[in-house]
């Protein structure tokens, strides 16, 4: 048995009812095959072992009281999975999914997106099975302190920088940076991202998942000579990446057609418009059916997944986890699509992936094409170190060049060690290979 077939079965056996967490290892490690193979270094010194362990796991009891006096518990975790090429950077997640696979696969995942980000930032997530849907604002504050509560003595501007995720926006960013600021009794800026453009947050951070993605689906697809202009895209999700990929396919001169919440999706053959899908999503807060009564040739269908069966040249999953299994992915192929584009962590299943790449399909693979985001709050953290705040343009300018530098390093890679168009590889090899190095030289630690 190979050393990489060794640590699958080991993963499963110690990480037993997390299946997304394996389904992530597994994902990466399968790709890795030829790098392992070629660099005993990598193999001697347990490289692999090591990495799908993370460094520390806390999970920790969340009790807060409801607004009728009732007192709920939920359950809080941070992972903080890998150290090796700077402090543990990723988001927080509160959502009922939450329990620790989710957590576990969210932190691997996140140590090579910021590899690939190629800045400074090691691997880590956090979240709740804390449910913010149909909270009040004072139960969402008193939440988000009592999560702080444990959270402020395991996170700190070189130690680790949580963001935000799938629940976690800048309201809740505002109260959690703010009881975190009360506990410690200093200003410590750099401890978050994504926070408020009041009190140190930076601009493009609330566009930078979404704008990356357009920006790394871009030069994939003028790699292989064809440009965005015109093409049909669907898009699942109808949260900040959602918004923000659709915004920007739109500046680009592509056709966006459909979109989605949890509940079904819309189809405007006249193309989304952005301004009624943020008004509906950011300002009401109301589902994404409310569409069809301000534009009267768009159609409203039940199913978030029927999304999947639209016609179009581009997919862009940008709502969640497995969002696109076998089933759906069967459906684009058949359906003609020529790309994909990952927007959310880990949107396609394995077998999903599989099948794109048998099918001659581009597949923009989530930890290179979503980096936009994290990258961005890096950028954040490096104003905050100089107390200095960069312009729109400047830290858009960045942003552009972050995600073709990740796409000129995720295709140099594929075409090294994998196929030229396997960019799932290309983006997991060269994510590992600067991971491994510094862990090589920092010792077994
Ligand atoms: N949650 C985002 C991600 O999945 C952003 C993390 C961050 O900015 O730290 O990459």
């Amino acid at each position: 048995m190979d050393v990489i077939e060794k640590v699958l079965r080991d993963v499963k056996k110690r990480n037993p009812h997390e299946p997304e967490f394996y389904q992530a290892v597994e994902e990466v490690l399968t790709t890795l095959k030829p790098v392992i193979e070629k660099n005993a270094r990598y193999r001697n010194i347990g490289i692999l072992e090591r990495l799908v362990e993370p460094e520390r796991q806390i999970i920790f009891r969340v009790p807060w009281v409801d607004d009728k006096g009732n007192v709920n518990v939920n359950r809080g975790f941070r992972v903080q999975f890998n150290s090796a090429i700077g402090p543990y950077k990723g988001g927080i997640r509160f959502h009922p999914s939450v329990y620790s696979g989710i957590i576990k696969f969210l932190g691997f995942e996140q140590i090579f997106k910021n590899s690939l980000s190629g800045l400074p930032i090691g691997g880590g997530k956090g979240g709740s099975d804390f449910d913010p849907k149909n909270k009040s604002d004072g139960e969402i504050m008193r939440f988000c302190q009592s999560f702080m509560n444990e959270l402020y003595r395991h996170i700190g501007a070189d130690v680790d920088i949580p963001a935000g995720d799938i629940g976690v926006g800048k309201r809740e960013i505002g109260y959690l940076f703010g009881q975190y600021k009360k506990l410690k009794n200093g200003y410590e800026a750099g401890v978050f991202t994504g926070k408020g453009l009041t009190y140190g947050g930076s601009l493009v951070r609330n566009e930078a998942t979404g704008y990356g993605l357009i920006y790394f689906v871009k030069r994939m697809l003028e790699e292989n000579n064809h440009s965005l202009k015109n093409q049909k895209i669907i898009i699942s999700g109808a949260g900040n990446v959602a918004i923000h990929a659709c915004e920007k396919s739109i500046q680009m001169g592509a056709h966006v057609i459909a979109m989605c919440d949890s509940k079904g999706y819309i189809y405007d053959e006249d193309g989304i418009n952005i301004e009624t899908i943020k008004r509906i999503k950011e300002v009401e807060r109301k589902r994404i059916s409310e569409y069809v009564k301000y534009h009267e040739n768009a159609k409203y269908y039940e199913g978030q997944k029927n999304i999947w069966n639209v016609k179009c040249d581009l997919a862009l999953p940008c709502a969640t986890q497995n969002d696109i299994t076998l089933d759906e992915a069967k459906k684009l192929v058949e359906n003609g699509v020529k790309f994909i584009g990952e927007g959310a962590n880990m949107p396609c299943t394995n077998d999903a992936l599989k099948l794109f790449l048998e099918n001659d399909i581009l597949v923009a693979p989530a930890k290179a094409a979503n980096a936009g985001g994290v990258s961005t709050s890096a950028l954040e953290m490096s104003q905050n170190s100089i107390r200095l705040s960069w312009t729109f343009e400047e830290v858009d300018t960045k942003l552009k060049e972050i995600m073709e530098n990740i796409f000129e390093t995720t295709s140099n890679s594929a075409k090294m060690y994998s196929d030229k168009n396997n960019y799932i590889a290309g983006a997991n090899i060269a994510g590992f290979i600067k991971v491994a190095e510094a862990m090589l030289s920092q010792g077994i630690i």
